[in-house]
């Protein structure tokens, strides 16, 4: 599968909006967007003017697909399948991004970035109820159990994530057992636990076009 492999610190950049993807880094004075906080390249702070509806569209749908660390594919299969769903196609398809189970890691604060969990989780690092797991886009479901394997306890990227997780809360719908190095998934969040400026009804007419 393609992977994004430039700069992460150019995404956030580029969307006029932190995506913490980097870790310890996006909290300390070196993040690129606190430095430089207009678009990548050569002309980015000659960039301005009135944008289309198509381009307010794309970048909605960008920032919730970097965010969330999804290939263009993956996002469509997962717009289609929030899409499928009863409810409003917007919010399922955030809320199902919030569902995977890389996020739930990082949410949970066994890693300091979603790409640091996906990786945690690609590497079999997690159980979920008991079993092993190391699918990052696996959908978390209401009383699942979401825990470090006893064999990856001791691995510095999950301990230096879990003592750095004070800087963000913990979603309500989560529960942290942090000496057990467990969480357990309390509900499925709804739209208001998603605190991210995304406009999901334009990613709905992006798609609808
Ligand atoms: Fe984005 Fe983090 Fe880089 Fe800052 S340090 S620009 S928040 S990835």
């Amino acid at each position: 599968m393609s992977r994004y492999r430039e700069s992460a610190c150019r995404l956030c950049r580029r969307e006029n909006l932190k995506l913490y993807l980097k870790g310890d880094r996006c909290y300390s004075d070196k993040c690129a967007f606190d430095r430089r906080s207009y678009p990548p390249g050569q002309h980015g702070q000659r960039r301005g003017g009135k944008t289309s509806d198509y381009g307010l569209q794309l970048r909605e749908k960008q920032k919730a697909k970097r965010s969330y660390g999804l290939s263009e594919k993956q996002f469509k299969l997962t717009f289609q399948r929030a899409d499928r769903k009863k409810g409003i196609t917007g919010t399922n398809l955030l809320v199902m991004l919030e569902q995977r189970l890389d996020n739930v890691v990082f949410r949970l604060g066994f890693a300091n970035s979603r790409p640091q969990a996906r990786q945690l989780v690609s590497h079999n690092h997690f159980l979920v109820n008991g079993k092993k797991v190391n699918i990052p886009s696996y959908q978390i479901k209401v009383g699942d159990v979401v825990e470090v394997h006893e064999k990856s306890r001791e691995i510095k990227a999950i301990t230096e994530a879990q003592e750095a997780v004070v800087r963000r809360s913990m979603p309500q719908w989560l529960d942290l057992e942090k000496d057990k190095m467990k969480g357990t998934v309390r509900g499925i969040p709804v739209r208001e636990d998603i605190t991210m400026p995304i406009q999901e009804s334009q990613i709905v007419e992006l798609y609808s076009r």
